[in-house]
Order: C-alpha cells, then sequence, then structure tokens
C-alpha cells in the first residue's frame, strides 16, 4: 500500500493526506470543490512552516514531502491507489454513492476506507462491490499530531485487510486501537456523553461553568475542561457526535438541548476566574459516565481493557484512562461515585461486574497469536513504552504461556521500540535509598531477556523509532533484529550517569566487537536504522509498511559488505587506546577530537564502569556477564552524578562530578 488516495479535502482529509505523505507514501487528495483543495493546500503550508520552525523538518524535507502531495478534482485521477481513505461530509447517502462510484473506478486489489465518526462501517460496506476490502480507519482531529487509529473491521472485512490496515497505521508512526463495529467505536462511546455530561450538570445548575472546568482539569489531570474543548473543536461537531451516537444506542446519548443551542450560538462563554472550587458531585457525574461507559465497551468486547486505556491515553492526552483511574481509587470513592451515577440515572442498569471492588488488570504488554507466530507489543505508547516492572512481568507471564510457537515477534505499539527504562522507578529508588530495588529489578529483567535468549523458537525485534538503553538491550536479546529507517538506537547510559545493565555491555559487544561497542556505549551515538543494520547491530533494514508478519517470519539478514571505511577507522581507534588514553591524548583528525570532546561529557565513573564491562564481558558467557553489570549496580547508584544525570533527563544537560 504505497499509493494512497484521500477523497474530501477538508479538516480531516488534508490532515491525513499531509501525514501519510510525510511518512514516505505518495498521496492524491481528491475534492469536488476546488476552493477546498486550494484550503487544503494552505492548511498544510502553515503545518510545515511551524514544524520548520520548531526544526521538526528541514526545508527539504517539507520539498520532497511536497514532491509527493497533489490535487485534484477527478476521483478518476485515484485509479492506481493502493488505498482510498474517504473523509467526506458525515452524510450517509452521499458517502455511499461516493463508494459505489469509488467500487467503478478502483482496481480489484484496492482497499477502501472510510473515516466515519457514527455511521457502521457494516452498513457503509454495503455501497462497496468488495465489502471484504473495506474497513473504517477512524482518525482523530488533529490528524497529522494525534496519534491514535481505530482501526473498525466490518462483519465482511477480511483479516488480511485489517492486518494491512493495522501496517499501515505502524508506517504512520500512530497507535492502533482495534475496535469493534459498535456506535462511537472506543473513544467517542464515552467521550461524547463525558461532553454532554458536563453540559447536562450545567444545565441542571449543578456548578457553573468555570466550576465544572476546573472540576473536569484537575479531577482528569488534563490541561482543558469539556467546555474549552468543545470550543477549540468546534460546539457543533460535540452535538452532532452525541446525536449519531442517540441514533444507534439510546437516550441516555441525546445531546442535552443547552447543547444543541449552544452549537448554534458559538463557543461556551469561558472566563479564566481563580478561586473556583472543586465539586466532588460534578467529579462523580463526570466520572461516572466514563466508567459506566467503559465497562458497557467491556462487557460488548468492543475493546480490551488495555484499548479503553490507550484510547484516553493517546487519543485524549488524559494521563489515566477511565479504568486507570478507577484502579488508583479507593473501594470508598469507588462506591461514592457509583451512587451518585445511580441517583442520577435510577433508569439505568449498571453493567454486571461494575462494583467498587472490581479491579482491572491492564496490562503493559500485549499479545497476539496467529498460527504458530506470536507477537508481544509493547504497549505503553503513551510513555513511549518505557520499561518498568509490570512489563518484565508481563513479558514473564507471556512466555510462560506460549506453546508450539516457531517464531516470536516483539516490537512496540506506535512509533516506538521502547525508549529506554523508566527513569521516574529509579529516582525514586534513588531518593528513599531502595537502590536494592534497582538491583532486583535488574535482575529480574536480566533474567527475562535470558528466557528470550533461550527461547525455543526464532525471536525477532522488530524496532521501529526509539530503542534505547534498556530497549536496545531488550532487542539485542533477539535472534534476528530488524529495524525499519525511522529507527534510532542507542545507549545513552553514561550520559546520565548509569551503564547498561541488561546485557548490553555483552551482546552489542558480540554483534558489533569491541571497538565499537566502546564508542556505541561511550559516546551514546544515536544510530538510524539504515547505520545499525551496516555495522550489524541490526540484520536487516525493511521500511515500515512492508513489515508484514509474514515477511517478518521469512526474514534472512540482509547484511552487505559490512562495515565501511569510517565504521573501521572508528573501531580501530576505539579499540587501540584505553579510556585513559581516549580522554586525555592529543589526537590529529577532527572526528577523533570528536569523540574525545563527547566522551568528555560523560559521567566519568559510570564511562569507566562501562569499559570495564565491555572488555570483561566480550569473551564472557551471558550469566557471568549479568553478574558482571549487577555487582557495580548499588555503587553506580549512589553516586552524586547518577541522581544528576537522571534528574536531568529531558530537562537539562547535567554537570558531572566524577563522584
Ligand atoms: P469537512 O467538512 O471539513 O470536509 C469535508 C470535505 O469533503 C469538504 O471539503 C467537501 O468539499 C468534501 N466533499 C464532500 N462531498 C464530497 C464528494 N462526494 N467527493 C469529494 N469531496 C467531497 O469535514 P471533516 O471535519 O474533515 O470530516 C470528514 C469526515 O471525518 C466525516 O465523516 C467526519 O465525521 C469524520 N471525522 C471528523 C473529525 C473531526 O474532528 N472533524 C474527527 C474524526 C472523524
Amino acid at each position: 500500500m504505497k499509493k494512497i488516495g484521500v477523497v474530501g479535502a477538508g479538516t480531516m482529509g488534508s490532515g491525513i493526506a499531509q501525514k501519510a505523505a510525510m511518512e514516505g507514501f505518495t498521496v492524491t487528495v481528491v475534492d469536488l470543490d476546488e476552493a477546498a483543495l486550494q484550503k487544503s493546500r494552505q492548511r498544510m503550508e502553515e503545518i510545515f512552516s511551524e514544524s520548520i520552525q520548531r526544526r521538526l523538518l528541514r526545508d527539504e524535507d517539507v520539498a520532497k514531502v511536497w514532491g509527493r502531495i497533489r490535487f485534484s478534482t477527478r476521483l478518476t485521477n485515484l485509479a492506481e491507489s493502493d488505498l482510498v481513505i474517504e473523509a467526506i461530509f458525515e452524510d450517509l447517502d452521499a458517502k455511499m454513492a461516493l463508494f459505489r462510484q469509488l467500487s467503478e473506478i478502483l482496481s480489484p486489489d484496492a482497499v477502501i476506507a472510510t473515516n466515519t465518526s457514527t455511521f457502521p462501517v457494516t452498513d457503509l460496506a454495503r455501497s462497496v462491490s468488495r465489502p471484504e476490502r473495506f474497513v473504517g480507519l477512524h482518525f482523530f482531529y488533529h490528524p497529522v499530531k494525534n496519534r491514535l487509529l481505530e482501526i473498525i473491521p466490518g462483519d465482511k472485512t477480511d483479516p488480511g485487510i485489517v492486518e494491512r490496515a493495522r501496517q499501515f497505521c505502524q508506517a504512520l508512526g500512530k497507535v492502533d486501537l482495534l475496535c469493534k463495529d459498535r456506535p462511537g467505536f472506543v473513544v467517542n462511546r464515552f467521550f461524547v456523553p463525558w461532553l454532554n455530561e458536563a453540559v447536562r450538570l450545567l444545565a441542571e445548575g449543578r456548578a457553573t461553568l468555570e466550576e465544572i472546568e476546573h472540576t473536569a482539569r484537575s479531577g482528569f489531570g488534563i490541561g482543558m475542561g469539556p467546555f474549552e474543548l468543545m470550543n477549540v473543536t468546534g460546539v457543533p461537531i460535540a452535538a452532532r457526535a452525541a446525536a449519531g451516537l442517540e441514533r444507534y444506542l439510546g437516550e441516555f446519548y441525546r445531546p442535552h438541548e443547552r447543547l444543541i443551542r449552544q452549537a448554534q450560538e458559538g463557543p461556551w462563554p469561558l472566563e479564566k476566574k481563580e478561586d473556583v472550587s472543586f465539586r466532588q458531585e460534578v467529579f462523580d457525574r463526570l466520572f461516572g459516565v466514563v466508567i459506566f461507559l467503559a465497562n458497557q465497551l467491556l462487557e460488548e468486547n468492543a475493546c480490551t481493557a488495555e484499548g479503553v486505556e490507550i484510547g484516553a491515553k493517546v487519543g485524549l492526552r488524559w494521563p489515566r484512562g477511565p479504568l486507570g483511574m478507577w484502579n488508583a481509587m479507593s473501594e470508598k470513592d469507588r462506591a461514592r461515585v457509583l451512587g451518585t451515577f445511580r441517583s442520577a440515572y435510577s433508569g439505568l442498569s449498571l453493567p454486571r461486574f461494575l462494583k467498587p471492588e472490581r479491579h482491572y488488570p491492564i496490562r503493559t504488554v500485549e499479545l497476539e497469536i496467529k498460527d504458530d507466530t506470536a507477537t508481544f507489543f509493547l504497549s505503553r505508547p503513551d510513555q513511549a513504552n518505557a520499561l518498568n516492572e509490570q512489563v518484565f512481568a508481563d513479558l514473564e507471564g507471556f512466555l510462560k504461556e506460549l506453546r508450539g510457537i516457531s517464531t516470536l515477534v516483539i516490537r512496540g505499539r506506535g512509533k516506538n521500540f521502547a525508549a529506554g527504562a523508566d527513569i521516574k522507578f529509579f529516582l525514586d529508588q534513588i531518593r528513599e535509598g531502595t537502590i536494592d530495588r534497582i538491583v532486583d529489578f535488574t535482575a529480574r529483567a536480566q533474567q527475562v531477556l535470558l528466557q528470550l535468549d533461550r527461547f525455543d523458537g526464532r525471536v525477532v525485534a522488530v524496532v521501529d523509532g526509539f530503542a534505547l538503553g534498556g530497549g536496545a538491550e531488550l532487542a539485542l536479546s533477539a535472534d534476528f533484529i530488524v529495524v525499519t529507517p525511522r529507527a534510532r538506537i542507542g545507549f545513552p547510559e553514561t550520559g546520565i550517569g548509569i551503564y547498561p545493565g541488561l546485557g548490553g555491555t555483552c551482546r552489542l559487544t558480540r554483534r558489533v566487537g569491541k571497538g565499537l561497542a566502546r564508542y556505541l556505549i561511550g559516546t551514546g551515538a544515536i544510530l538510524t536504522g539504515d547505520e545499525a543494520a551496516e555495522i550489524g547491530w541490526a540484520d536487516a533494514c525493511v521500511h515500515p509498511i512492508d513489515l508484514s508478519t509474514d515477511l517478518i517470519r521469512h526474514l534472512q539478514t540482509q547484511r552487505k559488505q559490512g562495515p565501511g571505511q569510517h565504521w573501521q577507522n572508528l573501531a580501530t581507534f576505539m579499540e587501540s587506546h584505553s579510556l585513559g588514553d581516549l580522554l586525555s591524548g592529543t589526537f590529529p583528525e577532527e572526528w577523533q577530537q570528536k569523540i574525545q570532546k563527547k566522551l568528555k561529557q560523560k559521567a566519568p565513573l559510570a564511562l569507566a564502569t562501562a569499559f570495564e564491562l565491555i572488555d570483561a564481558n566480550v569473551t564472557a558467557d551471558i550469566e557471568t556477564a549479568y553478574a558482571n553489570e549487577l555487582k557495580y549496580l548499588p555503587k553506580i547508584f549512589s553516586t552524586r552524578d547518577a541522581l544528576e544525570g537522571l534528574q536531568s533527563v529531558g530537562k537539562y544537560r547535567p554537570k558531572f562530578e566524577g563522584r
């Protein structure tokens, strides 16, 4: 699926087209209205110039993206498309008419997708000639920036098409959320009623608009309350979405008349007021609605508990999803929420397992099995899939369950593989004086990676986006590592006062040799996917859109001639000097001086320990290497440099003292 068509160049279509072109697809955007196409081009220009200003893109990148986008008023220009995404007005007849036309124009292999927010995918599929190649792809506003993509198979959609839709989603760097074809899919099923509930509370006079805003912001931990959000995305959209839900699901979802009125009048009159108080009843009603509907989703098997959480965290940027919020509450508070909700909606029956004592297990790894291939998805996309105690426990739990699997794939949900270990966990232990917990965590994680090493079958790591530190070490315990050109791999540890402790000093060294291991761990250099494949860190580099399960299963090593001259020089240089020489010597070449400068910026103790470990572990078996890595942990995590380095992550450049 390399050639994409988008029909409808409005708010959504324009953004979808832009995002697809940015990720390397050729895109044709079709709209009946020439003016809409002009406006779409303008919108894209605005986003590009914002990205250039923020240094996310360079002029030459933008020029390349423009080279991949075409605008047209003629549907026939989509004839060559592999995938066409419909994003026209939310009008059933218009959509069905369009699908009939597309069925005639497109090749029989093409896939048609709809971005509808309210119509069942199965209903829309009736208007295409090949319903098995029709699927819902529900993007969220703003489609360039919001990373969630709901994927909705209709009742006739072929599972192979669902897989291709997920591959497309992955290639866009988005997080896919597989949903049943239920009204509102997953996120809007609880989000739109949450907005509506805020309006009801206002109309019932339970609180002022500012009180509701304030309570929602502080209770849910979010930046904008329901009214401000409606003002940003459009009050009429909220009213229409609620009406859409009501059409299929009944009265509870009906847009309040105050909402319908406001949709005609314009934005909500928001005032910034100080001294607004938190209103418990308001929070309980708002939260009661989302937890009630999250439970309905689970009861209907519309998605998994993880899906509900990902929807809220990635799609709405809530710090916790409904189930995570519930889990964090006391039973007393849960009982109060349910009581308040019940008295407001006495006519509704609560889902049978919604009880105060209920706890919802939410896994940080998701397992999918297809024939003899199992895939572990690291699934904390809102945290760049950072590795914590639960991730390793979940991996271990699943590993115990696997039987008869010949290929085990490990990959990340969303645009990253795993951006390291959870820094907050380390900081908490240092501050609380419980460094032994860091040692236990590391020892346990090492054992999980050892199980991967010894897995009875082929383990393949698929690395897209960041694989840093512990993430890189997780990938290194696979038999085969496939990266994408977007992959960014490296070991930043010595730059934050610590060193790799999950076998990195051994497994990386085995793959790339001592010189390059010293270079990578010593300087913290971040490699692109192509570079990682060139030096043998990875076995193959493949574009994300080609990464089907089938291809992953059969991939063979694609090493070319081995590392180029530049890498060979680097390896020799690093291997033939001691750390002391590297730090204090005088070197003629600019690249050598650059390396020296980088090494000098690292935490001295961490750097020296890392070099020592690489030297010791290059010939050691993995268990000895693990023991060596564990040995220095109490010392390194007790240094001031570790605290300084860990605290600095994402904030400032650390200053190390060498102690
Ligand atoms: P929009 O009104 O901004 O744009 C729709 C565009 O489609 C217009 O430019 C119009 O000229 C064009 N169009 C209409 N009929 C056409 C046809 N037959 N052929 C070609 N072009 C045609 O709409 P939008 O907000 O971008 O929404 C598009 C779809 O996405 C809707 O189904 C909507 O429910 C869904 N959606 C919207 C949002 C959102 O926040 N706006 C979020 C998710 C999904």
